[in-house]
């Protein structure tokens, strides 16, 4: 079965959803109990699927993680709320004091803020390596390393992983693997085939599609979900019913409009690469974009977000390039219906173990779901903007 066909129907077992078609929104913290008996078995069957208390989930609950551990391929999911809490949650799970992080260089930056701002002090200490490193990732591996974080592509830049090989090494060494998955979706790659123990997701970005909530998840396989389940708990990490209802919603759609922000990305992919003043794309279904090759062979699709790289440009150009689109919007948060803009300045200061050229102004597109050649339209007036102030700029 094909996984836009599966994502009509995960999660909506009638124990969950009553017979309605979408799981119900189920309000509770507390579950009160007619016998012994009764909250005997709650207990015991708290962490399988049966109502025991608030923070452990209800049907709501129930239904969208059994469709998210499905769908990435996994045996359990926790909720988060958000993304970066999925981080967060997935690695104090499985470090304590005294432990060594190996984190790819092109994270997003929450992620290395964490490490750099809090891991830290927690006595985790954190080496970044290049993401393309391959084979040389054993020269990096420490006595005391216990998780291996990727993420592919990589945030703002997007190279490309060589999931299975990086994955493959650690487990030689029983170092536990961890992909923030968000590009992918969870039905763009099959991370638990290609050797990851546990796969995150923001799911705040396509899974919710709207821009209306913040979430995250964290799959694991049978050997870690365990340890990630309790651990997370402890934590104290849950989420609303009412975001797990508008996550849930938000699911059902994810294959056609995935589908959708990938064509009109390819398109206006296409448009810039034929355009002369662009250097090279960062898109993963192009060969300019470091690990193509790796994007060939494990994933099945690509989605709406993409970074490209111009010859040349300064703070004031790129400026009038991302100032008074018309349907292009400055902001952060991808993965919802709306194109987005982002002009992006200093990513040097956030590369330790790679070089990254600042001298080349670098801009990220979110395609969204409106008609495509508005929005070509759109990009081609802001080269006219961003050539009136270069031309300027130029004694
Ligand atoms: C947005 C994002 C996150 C964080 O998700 P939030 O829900 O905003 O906390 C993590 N990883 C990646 C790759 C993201 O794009």
């Amino acid at each position: 079965m094909k996984k836009e066909t599966q994502i009509v129907s995960l999660g909506r077992q009638k124990k969950w959803t009553q017979g309605v078609i979408n799981p119900p929104v189920v309000r509770a913290s507390t579950m009160t109990f007619d016998t012994m008996e009764d909250m005997a078995f709650a207990i015991k069957n708290r962490a399988n699927g049966e109502m025991f208390y608030g923070r452990r989930g209800g049907p709501t609950h129930f239904a969208f993680q059994s469709a998210i551990a499905e769908l990435e391929g996994g045996v359990g999911t926790a909720l988060y709320p958000s993304g970066s809490a999925a981080i967060t949650g997935a690695l104090l799970s499985f470090l304590k004091a005294g432990d060594h992080l190996l984190m790819v260089d092109s994270v997003y930056e929450p992620t290395r803020d964490l490490c750099n701002k809090l891991l830290a002090g927690y006595g985790i200490e954190t080496t970044y390596y290049d993401p393309l490193i391959g084979k040389d990732l054993t020269s990096l591996i420490k006595p005391n390393t216990k998780v291996l974080f990727l993420e592919s592509p990589g945030s703002i830049t997007m190279e490309i992983q060589d999931v299975p090989t990086l994955s493959r090494i650690a487990h030689e060494r029983d170092i536990v693997v961890m992909l923030d998955n968000t590009w992918a979706s969870p039905i763009n790659s099959r991370p638990f085939e290609l050797g990851v123990d546990i796969s995150i997701q923001a799911a705040t970005k396509y899974i919710v599609g709207h821009s209306d909530v913040m979430m995250g998840t964290a799959t694991a396989n049978e050997q870690h979900w365990q340890q990630l389940r309790e651990n997370s708990y402890l934590l104290g990490q849950c989420t609303s019913p009412d975001d797990v209802y508008l996550a849930s919603r938000g699911l059902r759609t994810l294959g056609i409009r995935m589908a959708q922000h990938e064509q009109s990305a390819l398109k206006v992919a296409n448009w810039l690469a034929a355009r002369p003043e662009v250097d090279h794309l960062r898109h993963p279904a192009f060969e300019t974009c470091p690990g193509h090759e790796f994007f060939k062979r494990d994933f099945s699709a690509a989605n709406g977000l993409f970074s490209f790289v111009l010859k040349e440009g300064d703070r004031a150009s790129i400026t009038a390039f991302v100032e008074n689109m018309q349907h292009f919007k400055m902001g952060f948060s991808w993965g919802g219906f709306e194109s987005l803009i982002l002009g992006v300045f200093g990513i040097d200061k956030l590369r330790t173990s790679t070089q990254w050229d600042s001298s080349k102004p670098l801009i990220r597109l979110h395609i969204g779901l409106e008609n495509v050649d508005d929005l070509i339209n759109d990009l081609d007036a802001a080269f006219a903007r961003y050539h009136a102030v270069l031309n300027k700029s130029v004694p």
